[in-house]
């Protein structure tokens, strides 16, 4: 398609510049299929079922029930026949049990998928409409912007500054810039085909107009995908460990089963009986619904914190979550409200109410990017303040030639727009960026030198606005005549300053509670912002995340120390102000040197590298970007401090219950175990418990109550103990004395129930007493 022109491209999948109509599109899709690469095969359920009878104890039960079933028919020793049918079902029940959790840990993680579509915009019928990337079909004009990935193989039809990171594909990690008008030869090697975008491409800057040419398996990273072996199914460290505790378990279990054996063989019982009772022995203590329920614990934490406007998209992040150490946050919209309004206005160097200098209000006016609809301001919140101010004038939008868009790198946006033939560059920035470029100052209508005495002046007047935490933009213009002009970076120089606006944008209320909630629960918040130094510390002192100015630090400052500095003081920090999403790699990257664990936000397509280099990347549900939204394990729905804190209080919960659920399950096994090994040495050819029954214990206790214990509410203290330790084991702390306590404890009960038995009553009894006693624990 490279090599083609566009016309021969829209000619050959059948698409105009306006689209597919509807009607066509849903055609296409139905012959065609979705626009995904392969979905995992379903397990029918009777696959499931007979996948639970592979395990060896299970087997070897399964057919010593089914002999004795038939020895006990053909010696017509019916009597016989009731163990025989009692192991069965319990077996049975057992296996639908195993289908059961196995179903449900499946649907809960795949109820999470709903919350990874992405969105496209399309047009069909000559509309523009936003569709699921997955409907997406050949002929689909897409629009594609920075921040979104892209969804399908698509020929370029127009771009402006577009530029992809193809690294998924290409194995490049520069991004490369795009260009719609060439034709290429068909030759020309994928990484260099500049008319292209391909499938699974993050949108690194600009925008383009492009048609879908391939989809699904068609594309390129479809083509790679089918080669590659499927991806392996995720196993999160704690499930790692958990496994490892199974196997040491098992085996464990099997040595002391066939031990058993030996001794009923030695105490004169039949085979078949001491194969019997050793292998009900093995399947009754292996804890082998371990795996599953802690998979549907995590789960189901995963379900409930969905509710509560956190989505964890791996099953690893809850378990961090839970020894998360550090929150580092964004301010404007995470912490603060991200509502906008202006609430002082300089013009020159003047407080005023409104204004009314023309030039100022052409700048306000045309270095914006706001669209009305319907009678609403669409645009930024921090646009939207501005352009709030000139709505009162009649000054008219100029005709724009360039625009040099706004950066978090770079604090500023400016624009060429032409007037009666003459070229004027309006800029609008951080006003300390802005203050080295001008030139000049314009006061009442005058142009003055912009010297020392007004840069001091200025600047101060920006100090007291950040002091009481607003957000301050500069305005500056510079005029161009007819020339022909350059556009570049370099007409950003001495310029005329204009005036200054400063904005409120208040803490949602929540916040301060939950920054206390933090510091309650040993975690450290940590605001990280691109306003000024003062405006950071204004409004991280108004929510308690910082007490003092020297807990500030800017990324100029941070620039200057060398890493070692860094990690020697970076413990100190609450505040990074005036940072680039750049800074925010090297700030978890030295919290994590200091073997801190460390969650941190982020929304715009810049802070993806910080996201991954995190123990938790928190991307922002309604302002992140697909690309933002792509690489986190964790989103937050309603873009709220308040909800990472919570899902802290959940990962939490989640661990105990895990620790809860593993102490009920292996301190009950144990007493088994223990209990039938001493039982056999100290009284010889008495019956400790029947398979049947130790079959029904191990069916009533090993899931149903342990997933209760899974489920159990937040404990009130949760949140008022410091972090665990991340390289604590499962059974540190009380867990493991736990354990032993409780087995210790309940074997010798059941011990003594049964010596009480055994003197007083007959083995038969004995046998029994033990059976409740051990379900009544
Ligand atoms: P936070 O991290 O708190 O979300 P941020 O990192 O997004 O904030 P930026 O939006 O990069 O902060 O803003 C940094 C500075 O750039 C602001 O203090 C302001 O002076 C200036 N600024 C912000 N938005 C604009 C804009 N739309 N046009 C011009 N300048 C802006």
């Amino acid at each position: 398609m490279h090599s083609l022109k566009i016309d021969e491209v829209l000619k050959m999948v059948k698409s105009t510049g306006q689209g597919i109509t509807v009607s066509e599109a849903k055609k296409r899709l139905k012959e065609n299929g979705r626009n995904e690469i392969e979905k995992p095969k379903k397990q029918s359920f009777l696959k499931c079922f007979l996948k639970q009878f592979l395990n060896i104890m299970v087997g070897i039960l399964l057919i010593s029930a089914i002999v004795s079933i038939v020895l006990a028919v053909i010696q017509k020793e019916y009597s016989d026949l009731f163990d025989g049918c009692v192991i069965l079902f319990i077996v049975f029940m057992n296996a639908l049990i195993g289908v059961f959790q196995e179903y449900k840990a499946q649907a809960c993680i795949d109820e999470l998928k709903k919350y990874n579509i992405i969105n496209v915009t399309t047009i069909r019928n000559g509309v523009r409409t936003r569709v699921e990337s997955e409907e997406l079909v050949v002929g689909d004009i897409v629009e594609m912007k920075s921040g979104e990935i892209v969804s399908a193989d698509i020929r370029l039809i127009s771009t402006n500054n577009f530029s992809c990171d193809e690294s998924s594909l290409t194995g490049e990690s520069v991004a490369s810039l795009k260009e719609a008008g060439v034709v290429l030869k068909e030759t020309c090697p994928l990484a260099e085909r500049c008319n292209m975008a391909y499938s699974g491409s993050l949108i690194t800057g600009g925008n383009a107009l492009g048609v879908v040419v391939a989809t699904g398996k068609q594309t390129e990273i479809g083509k790679i995908a089918s080669l590659i072996t499927k991806a392996k199914k995720e196993t999160t460290p704690l499930q790692k460990s958990i496994n490892k505790i199974g196997k040491i378990i098992t085996w464990t279990v099997v040595a002391v089963s066939l031990a058993v054996m030996l001794a009923e063989l030695l105490s004169g019982s039949s085979v078949e009986d001491s194969l019997m009772i050793s292998v009900a022995l093995a399947v009754a203590a292996i804890p082998e619904s371990l795996p599953a329920v802690i998979t549907i614990i995590m789960a189901l934490g995963v379900q409930q914190l969905a509710k509560r406007r956190c989505v964890i998209k791996h099953l690893h992040a809850v378990e961090t979550l839970g020894s998360c150490q550090i929150i580092c946050s964004d301010k404007t919209g995470t912490i603060t409200q991200n509502k906008m309004k202006v609430t002082s206005i300089i013009e020159g160097d003047k407080l005023v109410d409104k204004i009314t200098d023309d030039s100022l209000l052409d700048c306000v006016k045309n270095c914006t990017n706001v669209k009305m609809e319907n009678g609403v301001l669409i645009g930024e919140p921090t646009e939207k303040a501005i352009i709030e101010t000139v709505v009162h004038s009649s000054v008219k939008s100029k005709r724009k030639v360039y625009e040099n868009p706004f950066s978090s790198q770079r604090k500023m946006m400016s624009v060429v727009v032409e007037d009666n033939s003459n070229f004027v560059l309006f800029a609008k920035g951080a006003p300390e960026n802005l203050i080295k470029k001008c030139k000049f100052i314009k006061i009442n209508g005058e142009i003055y030198d912009f010297n020392d005495y007004f840069k001091e002046k200025i600047k101060k007047i920006n100090e007291n606005m950040a002091d009481s935490a607003l957000r301050v933009v500069a305005f500056c213009e510079k005029k161009l005549g007819n020339d022909v002009i350059n556009f570049k970076n370099e007409s950003e120089q001495d310029m005329v300053f204009l005036g200054l606006m400063g904005m409120i944008d208040n803490p949602k209320p929540e916040v301060e509670k939950s920054i206390q909630a933090c510091f309650n629960a040993g975690l450290t918040p940590v605001m990280i912002t691109g306003d000024h130094k003062r405006t950071a510390f204004a409004i991280a002192k108004k929510v308690g995340i910082a007490t003092n100015i020297s807990q500030v630090i800017t990324g100029e400052e941070l620039d200057k120390l060398s890493d070692k500095e860094f990690k020697s003081t970076c413990l100190n920090y609450r505040v990074y102000a005036r940072v680039s999403p750049e800074h925010k790699v090297r700030i978890v990257t030295t919290l994590k040197q200091k073997n801190k664990i460390v969650a941190m936000t982020g929304d715009g397509v810049n802070d993806a590298p910080s996201l991954k280099v995190a123990d938790i990347g928190v991307g922002m549900g309604v302002s992140g970007t697909d690309v933002v939204k792509s690489v986190s394990d964790m989103l937050v729905t309603d873009d709220n401090f308040s909800s990472i804190v919570i899902a802290v209080e959940q990962g939490r919960k989640v661990y105990n219950n895990i620790q809860k659920a593993l102490q009920f399950l292996i301190s009950t096994n144990c007493v088994e175990v223990f209990g039938m090994l001493i039982s056999l040495l100290a009284f010889p050819g008495h019956t400790f418990l029947l398979p049947a029954q130790m079959l029904f214990v191990n069916l009533v206790t090993d899931s149903l109550p342990a997933l209760a214990l899974g489920m159990e509410p937040v404990e009130q203290e949760i949140m008022k103990s410091p972090p665990r330790n991340p390289k604590a084991g499962l059974f540190s702390g009380k867990i493991g004395a736990g354990i032993i306590y409780q087995s210790i404890v309940q074997t010798f009960i059941v011990i003594a129930v049964f010596v009480v038995g055994v003197f007083c009553y007959e083995s038969e009894i004995a046998s029994t007493m033990v059976f409740f006693t051990i379900i009544f624990m």
